[in-house]
C-alpha cells in the first residue's frame, strides 16, 4: 500500500478546467511534464505552441507576452529580468566581434556603460551620435554598424528626436534599428507604425519596471518585434542566457498593464501642470518637457504624437545660473512629497540632481556643458499639493 506522503505528492485530484475570473491563472514551474517519451523528443521550445520548460515560457508569461505585443504593435515579445537586461539581450542577439553599435547621445546611461564594459570585451565598439541630426547618424553609419539605438524622449535632457528620420537612415543601409521606449510605452505613439505610415523600428524595447507595473516594485524589461526572424534570433540568446522572470513579478504585471492608460494619461496631465508652472518661475532658466512649445523636439514630438497628445510624466529643468549646485540640492532635499530616488513611473513624484557636464560627449552633443539639471518624476499624488512642495522648495533655494 502507497503511503499517504506519495499520494499527497502524486494526487489524483484534478480541478474542473472551466475556471473563469479578471485575471488569467498563474502558472509557476522550473519543470513541465510530457504525457510520454514521444511527446518529450517532438517538443519544440521555441515556439508558444506547448511548454517545455520553466524558462522558456509558461501560460502566464506567455499572456503577459501577447498583451504587451499587443500594446506596442508588435507580433512577438520576449520578457527579460529588468530593462536593461532587455536591452542587453539585444546586444547579446545581434552583435558579434567587430560590429559596432551606434547609441543617441543622450541614451540611457547604463546602457553606454553595457558598451564601454562587456560589449568593448568582446570586442564590439561604440559611437554616439547626435539624436537631433539624423544626417549625424546617416554619416556615421559604417560597414562595421550593426545595430542602432534610438530613445525618444531622450535620458534627462528630454530631446525628442525625429524618430522616423532616424530609423529611414537605418533603414536606408539595411541595420537594425531599436527603440529604448520605456517613455512612449506604447501609447504615446506606436513604434512599429510611425502615423500610420506602415514604417517603425525594428526592435522596441520597454523597462516595464515604469509605467506598465506603475508600483516602483517590481523589475521586468521586454522586447518586442514583428519580425520572426529577428524574435527567433532574440529567442535563442534569451535561452542560451537563462532570462527567467519571477512569476510574482509576472502577476504583478497582468495586474497593473489593464489601468496603464489611465495612469500614463493622469502622469502626464500633472506633469504638464506642473512644468508650465515652473517654466513661468524666474529660479527656472528652462523646462525640458518635450510637449512644452519651446523644448528641444517638440515639432518633433508634434509630429510623432500630436494624436495621442500623449507625453508620460517626465520632465527635467534647468535652474538659473545664479543658482549654485549646493543650492539645487538644498532644493532636491527641501521637498517633502517628492522623494529622491531612480526609476519612475510608480505613483510617488520622484527627483534626482544631475550634472549635466558629466552626461553628455561635447563632441556630439549640442546641449550647453554646464549647470546642475533636475528631473522630476511624477506620480498620482494631486497637483496642487505637489505644486506647494515644488513652492515651498523654492522659497528654500
Ligand atoms: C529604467 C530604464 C531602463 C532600465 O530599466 P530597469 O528595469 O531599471 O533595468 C532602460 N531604459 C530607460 C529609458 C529607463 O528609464
Amino acid at each position: 500500500m502507497r503511503k499517504p506522503i506519495t499520494d499527497l505528492i502524486h494526487h489524483p485530484y484534478t480541478p474542473p478546467a472551466n475556471f473563469a475570473a479578471p485575471q488569467p491563472g498563474i502558472y509557476k514551474a522550473s519543470t513541465v511534464f510530457f504525457a510520454d517519451v514521444a511527446a518529450m523528443r517532438a517538443r519544440d521550445w521555441k515556439t508558444k505552441a506547448g511548454y517545455t520548460y520553466g524558462l522558456h515560457g509558461t501560460p502566464t508569461t506567455f499572456t503577459l507576452e501577447e498583451r504587451l505585443a499587443t500594446l506596442e504593435g508588435g507580433t512577438e515579445c520576449l520578457l527579460a529580468p529588468s530593462g536593461l537586461a532587455a536591452i542587453a539581450l539585444v546586444a547579446f542577439a545581434f552583435l558579434k566581434t567587430g560590429d559596432e553599435v551606434l547609441l543617441p547621445d543622450n541614451a540611457y546611461g547604463p546602457n553606454k556603460a553595457l558598451c564601454t564594459g562587456e560589449l568593448a570585451h568582446f570586442g564590439i565598439t561604440h559611437r554616439l551620435y547626435d539624436p537631433m541630426n539624423p544626417a549625424d547618424l546617416a554619416a556615421k553609419i559604417s560597414e562595421r554598424t550593426r545595430l542602432v539605438w534610438m530613445e525618444a524622449a531622450g535620458s534627462v535632457t528630454m530631446e525628442f528626436p525625429d524618430l522616423p528620420a532616424l530609423a529611414a537612415a537605418c533603414r536606408a543601409r539595411g541595420v537594425l534599428a531599436a527603440l529604448d521606449n520605456t517613455w512612449g510605452a506604447g501609447l504615446a505613439f506606436a513604434p512599429f507604425d510611425f502615423n500610420g505610415s506602415g514604417q517603425g523600428v525594428d526592435i522596441s524595447i520597454q523597462a516595464l519596471t515604469k509605467y506598465p507595473s506603475g508600483g516602483g516594485d517590481v523589475l521586468m524589461g521586454s522586447v518586442i518585434t514583428r519580425d520572426e526572424r529577428l524574435h527567433r534570433a532574440l529567442k535563442l540568446s534569451h535561452m542560451r542566457m537563462g532570462f527567467g522572470t519571477g512569476v510574482g513579478d509576472v502577476e504583478a504585471l497582468l495586474r497593473s498593464l489593464p489601468s496603464i492608460a489611465l495612469r500614463y494619461e493622469a502622469h502626464d496631465r500633472s506633469a504638464r501642470e506642473l512644468a508650465r508652472w515652473l517654466s513661468d518661475r524666474p529660479e527656472i532658466a528652462q523646462v525640458l518637457h518635450p510637449a512644452l512649445e519651446g523644448a528641444p523636439g517638440h515639432a518633433n514630438w508634434l509630429r510623432l504624437c500630436g494624436a495621442t497628445d500623449l507625453a508620460a510624466g517626465l520632465f527635467s529643468v534647468v535652474f538659473d545660473g545664479r543658482y549654485s549646485a549646493a543650492q539645487v540640492d538644498r532644493f532636491c532635499d527641501s521637498l517633502t512629497l517628492f522623494r529622491l530616488g531612480y526609476s519612475w513611473g510608480g505613483p510617488i513624484s520622484l527627483v534626482v540632481p544631475y550634472d549635466i557636464g558629466l552626461m553628455r560627449d561635447p563632441e556630439v552633443s549640442h546641449w550647453p556643458h554646464k549647470g546642475t539639471l533636475v528631473r522630476f518624476s511624477i506620480g498620482l499624488e494631486d497637483a496642487e499639493d505637489l505644486r506647494a512642495d515644488l513652492e515651498q522648495a523654492l522659497a528654500a533655494l
